[in-house]
């Protein structure tokens, strides 16, 4: 039985996509440079590139704020400061959050019925700083980031960690998330039972391995 739910947070109930394409234009438009046509797609490629290193422990998050937009404008043929644009790249997404369609709704809901904690491996003063900003911060009984307990999603560590705090058994205790390498294979390597969000809908691999699979967030209703 299902006693405690852990939620993932950028593109599981903040619309990181939004965001970040908020952000590109809006300093995009402040350095006068032109972005080409399918600038989103590139981002996203080169930025789950760099998230992957980042789970697999060989790129750290400092790093991939130095080299991010210098990858990006390469790829693109634009001359510009990378290192400039991911500062003001990064402090517009800081400051803004965008809830995915339904996500209030559904913390409303779990919450009313389950422990609902946070595991996110975004920036620690950021996530705290966007959820409260769109009055989610409290539907979380706690809030579990990498960067504060030291390991990032999918370790063992991170979940060991989530679920010690949290005391109840590893097969007691659900992750949502979007992310089938950070989200949805970490948790149930530890026998945590897992739902993956397909926010993206993107096309599912041959090996993914999960237990409930979502296209709204509103098929929670359903499963828990
Ligand atoms: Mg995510």
């Amino acid at each position: 039985m299902i006693k405690a739910v852990l939620i993932d947070v950028d593109n599981t109930i903040l619309d990181f996509n939004k965001c970040a394409y908020l952000a590109m234009h809006s300093v995009a438009k402040d350095f006068s440079i032109t972005l080409p046509k399918d600038i989103e797609n590139i981002f996203h490629t080169v930025n789950d590139e760099l998230w992957k290193k980042i789970e697999q422990g060989q790129l750290t998050r400092d790093e991939l704020h130095q080299i991010r937009w210098e990858i990006i404008f390469k790829k693109c043929n634009i001359n510009a400061d990378g290192k400039k644009f991911e500062k003001e790249f990064i402090n517009f997404v800081w400051h803004t959050a965008v809830p995915v369609d339904n996500a209030i709704e559904i913390l409303n809901y779990l919450s009313s019925k389950y422990p609902v904690f946070v595991a996110s491996n975004a920036s620690a003063k950021q996530q705290r700083a966007r959820l409260k900003s769109v009055n989610m911060y409290n539907y979380f009984n706690d809030i579990f980031l990498s960067e504060e307990i030291g390991a990032e999603k999918p370790s063992k560590e991170f979940f060991s960690y989530c679920i010690n705090k949290i005391g109840f058994k590893n097969n007691e205790i659900v992750m949502i998330g979007d992310s089938l390498s950070a989200d949805i294979s970490g948790a149930s390597e530890i026998g945590i039972n897992t739902i993956w969000y397909n926010h993206n809908g993107v096309k599912e691999p041959l090996n993914a391995i999960y237990n409930y699979k979502i296209d709204s967030l509103l098929e929670l209703k359903n499963i828990l």
